[in-house]
């Protein structure tokens, strides 16, 4: 097991003060802290190794590109894809789903077909869904969650038909922190000849991820919630589904040919980066890997395990919070709203207390309509969450019980 407290070392953030207290940040799925080597290491590319990429023939174009392309090594190794060719650099996960949206949906959907996505999808896997409909006229269909929280798998079964051609379905809820089963819908949905998105913003920072096993078709992550770099994301597509696929933005770097009689596409996934990419972030991505890949996934799962279950009790045992989604099967994310005030005031309250928690509906609606509210605090942990962190948040969430009732 790795030493927590040392680790923390790393965060610089983590030392920040505010009233003379430090910082207690529990807001790692909106956006992890970053560690410093990381944002070392950026800073000397930019000023040691730096030039565009797949460009020039001397050595700062050679080096950029070098570290660029072992970036996406190490993307595939780290969720274990069969090529590297797989492996497409994009802004971040919204920009990877609205990647498939408009390719591959546009591609391939008509007004005959319909896609299932599932109640506690992140915003970002519903509204491209909903924009690519008005232009292809497909059906959406809502695969629903039970009170605990866990993805109802026998609705999904039921929805599908003969024209159902593809199921969206995060890995994790960012909001009950249910793990939802999706090596199970994939394998149902591919003997319906279906194709499966998988949103794993939230699993790629707590366990480990490999497509191969999970057998989805695509696969959408943020850089930034593994504690890498804003501004990069990862799709990940099957090689001959992506080799199938038109571009979806065109520009510099994604084509074969230029002529005004027609223009041809580059091979992948070059075809899907068009233009100068997010070079030093992508570069700072594949530097995010290492260092938790250094810590082992498997070690992050086990510590976030234990951590979880000694916040959500203790939330739990001090009552008058309704937590939603207790599953037995999540990680540490766990969302609850308090029967004697509105989340908003508690979190200023929290705030004061140099408490760093998500409030609102945390890009998660229809989810929230579901447990009856419009919005929750939610708590979420990162690898360098402790006890400490967990206990300052309880003892505060107490001092606000006091203060309301
Ligand atoms: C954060 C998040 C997204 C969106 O990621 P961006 O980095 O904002 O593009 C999508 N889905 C889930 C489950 C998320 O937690």
């Amino acid at each position: 097991m790795f030493d927590v407290e040392k680790l923390r070392c790393d965060f610089p953030a983590l030392s920040v003060l505010r009233n003379k207290k430090r910082i207690i940040f529990l807001d790692s799925a909106a956006s992890a802290q970053k560690p410093k080597i990381i944002l070392d290491k950026m800073n000397y590319v930019y000023q040691h190794e730096y030039a565009n990429v797949h460009r020039g023939m001397y050595y700062f174009s050679e080096r950029a590109t070098e570290l660029y392309e072992d970036s996406r090594k190490k993307i595939q190794k780290f969720i274990n894809a069969k090529e590297v060719e797989e492996i497409i650099f994009t802004k971040g996960a919204t920009n990877s789903i609205n990647l498939v949206a408009y390719t591959w949906a546009e591609q391939n959907l008509t007004d005959k077909d319909n896609i299932i996505i599932t109640r506690a999808e992140h915003h970002s896997n519903i509204v491209p869904w909903q924009i690519m409909q008005k232009r292809k006229n497909f059906k959406i269909k809502v695969a629903e969650v039970d009170d605990d929280g866990n993805l109802d798998i026998e609705y999904l079964k039921n929805l599908v038909d003969e024209n159902t051609k593809l199921i969206c379905c995060a890995q994790v809820s960012n909001v009950l922190g249910t793990i939802f089963p999706v090596k199970e819908i994939t394998k149902f949905a591919h003997n319906h000849s279906i194709k499966v998105l998988v949103d794993g913003c939230q699993s790629t920072p707590h366990m480990a991820i490999d497509v191969q096993d999970l057998d989805c078709d695509f696969y959408a992550f943020s850089g930034h919630k593994i504690y890498g770099p804003t501004g990069v994301g990862v799709l990940y597509g099957k090689k001959e589904i992506l080799e199938n696929m038109a571009p979806f933005e065109g520009g510099g770097d994604m084509i074969k040919n230029v002529s005004f009689s027609g223009s041809t596409w580059a091979d992948i996934p070059a075809r899907f980066e068009a233009g100068t990419p997010m070079i030093v972030q992508a570069i700072g991505l594949g530097y995010a890997i290492d260092y938790i890949s250094l810590i082992g996934m498997a070690d992050v799962y086990a510590e976030d395990r234990k951590l979880l279950k000694y916040m959500q009790d203790a939330i739990e045992d001090l009552k008058d919070f309704k937590i939603l989604g207790k599953s037995t099967n999540k990680i540490a994310v766990v969302s609850f709203v308090p029967t004697f005030t509105h989340p908003q005031d508690l979190a200023m309250i929290l705030d004061q207390e140099g408490i760093c928690v998500r409030t609102g509906h945390h890009c998660a609606q229809p989810l929230h309509e579901k447990f009856c509210t419009k919005s929750s605090v939610r708590a979420s942990l990162g690898v360098y969450s402790d006890k400490n962190d967990v206990d300052a948040l309880i003892s505060s969430l107490h001092k606000a019980k006091k203060f309301f009732i």
